[in-house]
């Protein structure tokens, strides 16, 4: 059975739940949830019912296709000025002693690193500290746009762009503006975490709050930039605030377009002020992977950080909605190996990745940032896949 075909059998079944049923239909005829719905997706779907939507969407839009980037990140700092309860990255300013501060020379290092490797996208992205200001992402860009023109540069949040306007009397859309003629590309999606004021306050409470956040991003697509969304699941928040999350970038993207991609980031409890909160179930992790295929009928793309989650994890997110499983990383961040994930030195080569793809009967392709494809892998054969094939039988007389 095809995907379709499995959604028909579901909204067939004569003991499923009316309100699922009524939801599957809404799938299946490519209407928009509600928020109420999205609520009772949380509340009683089961796994293998969402799978079943979820996967649906997905291969009705990207058919079998798995995408991942070849990337590096740079941390520039894990020094910070703020207080979030989950982090287990930053070093406060106090704590100074155990951080690290790069200066632009030696971010340009890092960049030059890679001459040569066939990278598409630098991901930039850490703590924010008063020197890393406004003059120094724009000398840091530009000479990253004099070295190396076509590597794309995604970096920093609205958690530093905030910062770092504010400091520079500049307006959203004025700092954007400028940090764009400088080389800027495109932004990643982190610092969302929960937007709801309810719990914003209690876990994030001293940085950018839920619509500056969501104004830096407009500002940037209004710019014809394009960028990302996350969300930080499974601590403290009830179901209806990933909803009330959900539907504040919904509405975003209906007006702006510019998101590509929602990543639901999973809260990890190690190292952080919030250890006290245990982590949800892989189950709980597919499930809302699911519900946000669901629920983001205006987001071209779900994606799995597979470092964050783990190799299998992410292999099973692929019949869950998710589409995009990142990046090579080269063991280049620390953020999701400080807080506690599986992968405590994240590098996976593109052979590894291009396996680990096929191995759910998905399709890879390697994309750059902006979903353009660099490389198809359909057919492609490695050498060493190829030197299996050779084995010689030993011969039994
Ligand atoms: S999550 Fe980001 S903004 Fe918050 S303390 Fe950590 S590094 Fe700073």
């Amino acid at each position: 059975m095809d995907a379709k075909q499995k959604l028909d059998f579901l909204i067939d079944n004569p003991h499923l739940d009316a309100k699922l049923k009524q939801i599957a239909e809404k799938v299946r005829d490519k209407q928009r949830i509600a928020f109420d719905e999205g609520v009772y997706l949380y509340e009683h779907a089961e796994l293998s019912y969402l799978g079943v939507l979820a996967n649906h969407i997905r291969e009705d839009r990207h058919g079998d296709l798995t995408y991942f980037n070849r990337n590096f990140h740079i941390e520039p700092t894990n020094v910070c000025v703020y207080d979030c309860k989950f982090c287990s990255y930053s070093r406060m300013i106090k704590q100074r002693e155990e951080g690290w501060e790069m200066d632009v020379d030696g971010m340009l290092d890092i960049v030059k690193k890679y001459d040569g490797e066939p990278v598409t996208e630098v991901h930039i992205t850490g703590g924010v500290v008063p020197k890393q200001n406004l003059a120094f992402y724009a000398d840091f860009f530009q000479r990253c746009k004099e070295h190396r023109p076509e590597l794309h540069i995604k970096a920093l949040t609205p958690v530093e762009y905030y910062y770092i306007f504010k400091k520079a009397k500049l307006s959203h859309y004025e700092g954007m503006k400028f940090l764009k003629e400088a080389g800027l590309d495109s932004m990643p999606g982190g610092g969302a975490e929960i937007f709801h004021p309810e719990i914003r306050q209690q876990i994030a409470h001293d940085k950018c709050t839920a619509d500056q956040w969501l104004d830096i991003h407009e500002q940037a697509h209004k710019l014809g930039m394009h960028t990302n969304a996350t969300m930080l699941y499974g601590h403290i928040e009830d179901f209806w605030h990933r909803v009330d999350h959900m539907e504040r970038l919904r509405s975003l993207q209906d007006r702006s377009g510019g998101f590509q991609t929602f990543i639901p980031l999973k809260f990890r409890n190690k190292d952080n002020q919030m250890e006290n909160v245990p982590e949800v179930s892989v189950i709980e992790d597919l499930r809302n992977y699911a519900i946000a295929r669901i629920y983001l009928d205006n987001f071209s793309h779900i994606k799995a950080y597979w470092a964050m989650i783990s190799r299998d994890t992410a292999q099973m997110s692929l019949s869950f909605g998710v589409d995009d499983i990142d990046g090579t990383l080269d063991d280049t961040t620390k953020i999701y190996s400080m807080a506690g994930a599986e992968e405590q030195t994240p590098a996976m080569s593109t052979q590894e990745l291009v396996e680990l793809i096929r191995n759910v009967d998905r399709h890879p392709v390697e994309r750059d940032t902006l979903y353009n494809v660099v490389t198809d892998y359909k057919g492609v054969v490695f050498e060493q896949e190829q030197k299996k094939n050779y084995y010689a039988l030993p011969v039994v007389n």
